[in-house]
């Protein structure tokens, strides 16, 4: 198959897919024809992210693979989009939504809960997308899908350090929208209220009815949700969006 006949085939690197949003995404992509690599942030979760990778196989019919990288670290990042240029050839998608939460008042907030957290969620995203967009530049061809939260355009009381590191992604997303454009590489945000993961599940029944008081779909989103509209972005039809932040939040933001 020649690139100026058809269209390659696509392959995409979804962070942090082992659980929640990402393994939603991984499955999305996979249902949607993608070859994909599955991410889990230390090698112990790797038996379960390869029994992930082999259904996705299964089911879908792509070639799939499992890496363990911690995304925060720039030399593991290197290596899971090398992984995945070595079994595909090409790296088209890249989804950045590893990410996690280290909650607490400011006053209370350790230094080092600070650190871990946009170590992770905009550093992460940041080593990922600086090992991805030389490759992408030179197939004149990518798209990035940076996974921010509403919390990262409001900010949130008990926050500080998680909604920092998502707004950090949104400007950062911005800006590889304005570098890549003209190589026909994208850069998005999406932006998720409250989803339904590992994430939210400490929320007690309270915190929870409080929260669908806010939310005008009058329901939290699941992991499906955000999926579809990564999907979307992550596709050949999604070209002309670039820079963008989408809030997928059932109408809380309004
Ligand atoms: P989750 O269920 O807690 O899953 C987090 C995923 O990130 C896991 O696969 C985890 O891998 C991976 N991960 C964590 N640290 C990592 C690291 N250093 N390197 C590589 N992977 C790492 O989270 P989720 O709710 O699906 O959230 C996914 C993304 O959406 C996050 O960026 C989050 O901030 C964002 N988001 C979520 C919500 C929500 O309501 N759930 C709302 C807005 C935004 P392991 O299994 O190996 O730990």
């Amino acid at each position: 198959m020649t690139e100026t006949c058809e269209t390659p085939r696509r392959s995409a690197v979804v962070t942090g897919s082992s659980r929640g949003i990402g393994r939603a995404v991984a499955e999305e992509l996979a249902r949607a024809g993608f070859d994909v690599c599955v991410n889990c942030s230390s090698a112990r979760g790797l038996d379960e992210a390869r029994s992930f990778a082999a259904a996705l196989e299964a089911e879908h019919g792509v070639r799939a693979i499992a890496a363990a990288a911690d995304v925060a670290d720039a030399d593991e990042a290197e290596a899971l989009i090398a992984a995945a240029q070595e079994a595909f050839g090409r790296v088209d998608v890249l989804v950045n939504n590893a990410g996690i939460t280290r909650d607490g008042l400011i006053a209370r907030m350790k230094e080092e809960d600070f650190d871990a957290v946009v170590g992770v969620n905009l550093k992460g995203t940041f080593n990922c997308c600086k090992a991805a967009v030389s490759r992408m530049m030179k197939q004149r061809y990518g798209r990035i899908v940076n996974m921010s939260s509403v919390v990262g355009v409001s900010g949130n009381a008990g926050q500080a350090n998680y909604a920092a590191s998502k707004a950090g992604v949104i400007g950062l997303t911005k800006s590889l929208a304005r570098e890549l454009a003209a190589r026909n590489v994208t850069a998005n945000a999406v932006a998720p209220g409250f989803i339904e993961t590992d994430m939210t599940g400490a929320l007690s029944e309270k915190q929870r009815e409080a929260i669908v008081g806010r939310i005008a779909s009058k329901r939290l989103g699941a992991p499906e949700d955000v999926a579809a509209l990564v999907r979307f972005l992550a596709s050949e039809e999604a070209g002309y969006i670039t820079g963008q932040v989408i809030c997928i939040d059932g109408g809380m933001s309004l």
